[in-house]
C-alpha cells in the first residue's frame, strides 16, 4: 500500500513539490505541465522565470499575483500563462482536479488539494499557522517543516499581539519607533497597531508600500502610510517625531540604528519579547506553526504517508521521525540530504 501512495507525491532536489501526475509546487520541474505558486515568498517562487516559460500553465490566487507584480515587476508573469484561482474553486485536468484553500500565513497564501483518478486526497499545506488554516483531510500529506524540530516549541502562552503594541508604544515616547520583518509580515504589524488605535504616521520605503498597497487592495487596514521619500514622511524621520518606519528585514544594518528598533522574527521560542540592546528588541511574532502545531495538522488530517519539506529548512527529518513514534504513520522527509 505505501509504495504506491509514495508515488503520489515528493519533494525534488530543486525543491519543488511534486502533486499527482501533473503539479509542480513552489519550484521549476520540467516533468509536470502545471506549476503552482503557493505564496509570494522568495523561497516558494523557485525557478519561476523557467516554469513561465516551460509549463503549460503557472496557478496562484489573485493576491499573490498582485504580490509578485510589485516585487518583481508587472511584466513578469506576462512571460507565461498565469490563471488566478479563488479558494474552493476547483479547476480538472486530465483525470485529476485541483482545488486552493486559504493557508494563514501571509496575504494570498494557499493550500492545494488534488484529487486524482483513484479518489485520492493528496494536500500541500504550503506555509501556516495552524490557528486559522483550514485543515484538510488527505490520503497523502505534504508538510511545511519550517519549525520542525522539537526544540522549536513555542512556550509562552501571553499574546504576542498585545505584547508587540505595548513595545511600540513604548517606542514612540522616544521617537520614530523602527520595525524590520519580512514582506507580508510588515504589513500584518501595520493591521496590528492600527486596530490596536495607534494613530501615528506609518512610513514605508517603496517595496514595503507597494506591497502594503496590494494588501489594502485585498481588504487588510494598513493605516495611514506614507512613502519614506514623500517630504514629510523624511521631516519626520530626520527629526525622529513620533511614527513607526517600517523596512525589509534586509535593511536592518543600514536605517534607524540610532533609534528605538524592533526586529520581527518567529525564531524565538523561549519569550515573546526579548531585549538585544539598549533600544532593541525582538519580537515573536511568526507566520509558521511551531512544532507542536505541525503535529496537530497531521493529527487532525488523518493521512496515510506523510513527506515533510526538507527542502526550505532542514527540519522535515526530525519531523517525520516524531509523526511516525506519536501516530504510527508513515512519514518521510524529502529530498533526503
Ligand atoms: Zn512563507
Amino acid at each position: 500500500m505505501v509504495p504506491r501512495m509514495s508515488e503520489k507525491a515528493s519533494v525534488t532536489h530543486r525543491g519543488a513539490i511534486l502533486l499527482g501526475k501533473n503539479i509542480a509546487c513552489d519550484a521549476f520541474d520540467e516533468s509536470k505541465p502545471l506549476r503552482v505558486v503557493t505564496h509570494a515568498h522568495a523561497d516558494h517562487m523557485v525557478g519561476l522565470r523557467q516554469s513561465l516559460k516551460s509549463c503549460e500553465r503557472t496557478l496562484m490566487t489573485k493576491a499573490t499575483k498582485d504580490m509578485i507584480d510589485v516585487m518583481r515587476s508587472p511584466l513578469f508573469l506576462m512571460g507565461g500563462m498565469v490563471e488566478t484561482m479563488d479558494f474552493g474553486k476547483t479547476i480538472q485536468y486530465g483525470d485529476e482536479s485541483i482545488t486552493f484553500f486559504r493557508a494563514d500565513h501571509i496575504l494570498g497564501a494557499t493550500q492545494v488539494l488534488v484529487e486524482d483518478a483513484e479518489a485520492k486526497r493528496i494536500v500541500f499545506t504550503g506555509d501556516f499557522r495552524i490557528e486559522n488554516t483550514p485543515v484538510l483531510y488527505s490520503d497523502v500529506l505534504v508538510i511545511e517543516a519550517t519549525y520542525g524540530h522539537p526544540t522549536c516549541r513555542r512556550s509562552f502562552g501571553i499574546d504576542v499581539k498585545a505584547s508587540l503594541v505595548n513595545l511600540v508604544d513604548k517606542g514612540l515616547k522616544t521617537g520614530t519607533v523602527y520595525v524590520f520583518g519580512y514582506h507580508g509580515k510588515l504589513q500584518e504589524i501595520m493591521q496590528i497597531l492600527h486596530k490596536a488605535k495607534i494613530t501615528v504616521p506609518f512610513i514605508a520605503p517603496e517595496r514595503v508600500f507597494q506591497v502594503s498597497k496590494v494588501c489594502e487592495k485585498h481588504g487588510m487596514n494598513v493605516g495611514h502610510l506614507m512613502l519614506s521619500t514623500e517630504r514629510e514622511a523624511k521631516q519626520l524621520l530626520e527629526t525622529n517625531s513620533p511614527c513607526v518606519a517600517f523596512y525589509h528585514m534586509e535593511s536592518q544594518n543600514k536605517v534607524g540604528l540610532d533609534n528605538f528598533r524592533i526586529c520581527v522574527s518567529g525564531w524565538e521560542f523561549d519569550s515573546a519579547i526579548r531585549r538585544t540592546g539598549d533600544k532593541e528588541y525582538i519580537v515573536a511574532l511568526s507566520d509558521h506553526s511551531d512544532f507542536n502545531g505541525l503535529l496537530e495538522y497531521v493529527r487532525r488530517s488523518k493521512p496515510e504517508l506523510v513527506i515533510t519539506d526538507n527542502f526550505r529548512v532542514s527540519n522535515g527529518e526530525p519531523l517525520a521521525r516524531e509523526i511516525r513514534k506519536r501516530f504510527g504513520i508513515s512519514a518521510v522527509a524529502l529530498p533526503k540530504k
